[in-house]
């Protein structure tokens, strides 16, 4: 019990930060907010840009075989039709007689009895979870559509077009990062299930007969990047996901399960998909979608591996393993520990007094500087120095940068141009000479 309050109250302390550091906030909060909605702030874009640079350069940028793909969220219906999501893409639902709440059935421990009110629970019967809408003017039956549940979809049907524009040669990946909607029964756990959510996903085809050494190859890329954005790797799980549990297109899913705040949930999954969907958009679209292989002169439809990370759920574990509360010169301090490829801000430049001109001009020469080398730098002249550094600390920024009267060199000249740089996680301080400082950040 006790275990369990603390890590709620680590959940909760998270949430507080975000809103109040400006990651993120409740989505439509002056209406109320919008249940499964959340909205990044400053900060939060940053970090998710962050998070989404280093997987595009990890798994487009850094490889000969993968391409990038930016569909459309609105698609003709009838690849829905097709890749099975309009008949299958449902959770089991159950509704409380008593109090009329609403329950995702294999979420729960009792099936019968409601977790809220412990009224009767009703039959359960499967809720799709694509949200529909309605294209152009009129309103009817031809005119439906739906929002992608997945990004990977825009990646089948646009397989062909890559074929035919750019060539390239089996084995090849599409990589996509994008927004994908679900109508999720129970939204919960701030930004860890929501309705309007954010994927980076790879749909990368092989040879039938090579499937099982691409899907390993991809596991270890998964584990590469949850190294990369600093989750530790000790707090992340694979599970073997059974016969009956898995996906409708997947003949094998590993899940990749994270340690959150409110227990081990999943984090990404790696999906074996066969060539359930090539197969169903040629039957849906009567396009050949075969692949030639020019050397083995083959014909045949390649099977698919898919890598399927949340951006979301990453920028919660991330969160949740930079969240750290320590004690620094006797007072209790709250920093995230993020590491230098993830912080929104890598470095922060003060000038010690916000009201000597000369300070200020000196630490807007350095900060001039540094962001012209660095990119992510800010300027912080906002209160007393010690109230900016917590500041910083709360907001994950791995190093600041002072400007003082000794960079002026007014009093001890040997310190001219030299600044104190200050380290968040030990918050120890050294002088620098300001030429060096790209150098040592670097
Ligand atoms: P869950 O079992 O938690 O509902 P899922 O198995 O339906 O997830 P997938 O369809 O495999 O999820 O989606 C791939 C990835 O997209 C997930 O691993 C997760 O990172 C992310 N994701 C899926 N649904 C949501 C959601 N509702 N909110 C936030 N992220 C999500």
């Amino acid at each position: 019990m006790a275990e369990k309050k603390e890590t709620n109250e680590k959940m909760e302390a998270i949430i507080a930060l975000c809103k109040r550091r400006g990651f993120v906030y409740q989505g439509s909060e002056i209406y109320g907010g919008l249940a499964g909605t959340w909205d990044y702030g400053p900060l939060g874009v940053a970090l998710k840009k962050n998070i989404e640079n280093l997987w595009w350069k990890m798994f487009v940028d850094d490889r000969e075989d993968m391409y990038g793909i930016d569909a459309a969220i609105l698609m003709n219906p009838n690849a829905w039709i097709a890749s099975g999501h309009v008949g299958g893409f449902s959770d089991p639902l159950v509704e409380c007689t008593k109090c009329k709440k609403r329950f995702r059935a294999d979420l729960l421990t009792d099936k019968t009895k409601c977790p809220e009110c412990q009224g009767t629970l009703g039959e359960e019967r499967q809720f799709n979870m694509m949200f529909k809408t309605n294209i152009g003017a009129t309103e009817g039956e031809g005119s439906i559509t739906y929002l992608r549940p997945e990004t990977a979809g825009g990646m089948f049907v646009n397989y062909k077009n890559v074929v035919d524009s750019i060539h390239p040669k089996l084995p090849f990946g599409l990589g996509q990062i994008g927004k994908a909607f679900r109508n999720e029964i129970a939204p919960r756990d701030f930004i860890f299930r929501v309705r309007e959510l954010e994927q980076m996903e790879v749909e990368y085809f092989v040879h039938p007969k090579t499937w099982e050494e691409h899907f390993e190859l991809w596991r270890k890329e998964m584990w590469r990047f949850i190294e990369a954005v600093g989750i530790d790797k000790s707090h992340v799980h694979e599970l073997e996901v059974g016969d009956g549990d898995r996906a409708h297109y997947s003949k094998r899913t590993i899940d990749f399960e994270y340690d959150f705040p409110f227990g081990r949930k999943e984090l990404y999954g790696l999906a074996y998909r066969t060539d359930f969907d090539l197969k169903s958009h040629q039957e849906g679209s009567k396009v050949n979608l075969e692949y030639y292989d020019e050397e083995t002169k083959e014909k045949f439809l390649p099977h698919v591996i898919e890598p399927s990370l949340g951006v979301g759920r990453t920028m919660l574990a991330v969160l949740s393993e930079a969240y750290t509360e320590d004690e620094m010169g006797g007072e209790k301090r709250v920093y995230l520990k993020f590491n230098s490829a993830l912080a929104p801000t890598l470095v922060a430049v003060f000038p010690l007094l916000k009201n000597k001109p000369e300070l200020v001009a000196k630490a807007r020469e350095v900060y001039a500087m540094l962001k012209n080398k660095l990119g992510r730098v800010s300027f912080d002249d906002n209160g007393n120095i010690g109230k900016r550094y917590r500041r910083q600390d709360e907001i994950g920024t791995p190093y600041c940068v002072t400007i003082d009267f000794d960079t002026l060199g007014e009093e001890k000249p040997e310190y001219k141009d030299t600044v104190t740089l200050r380290n968040r996680d030990t918050g120890t301080q050294e002088r620098v000479l300001i030429s060096d400082l790209v150098a040592k950040l670097k």
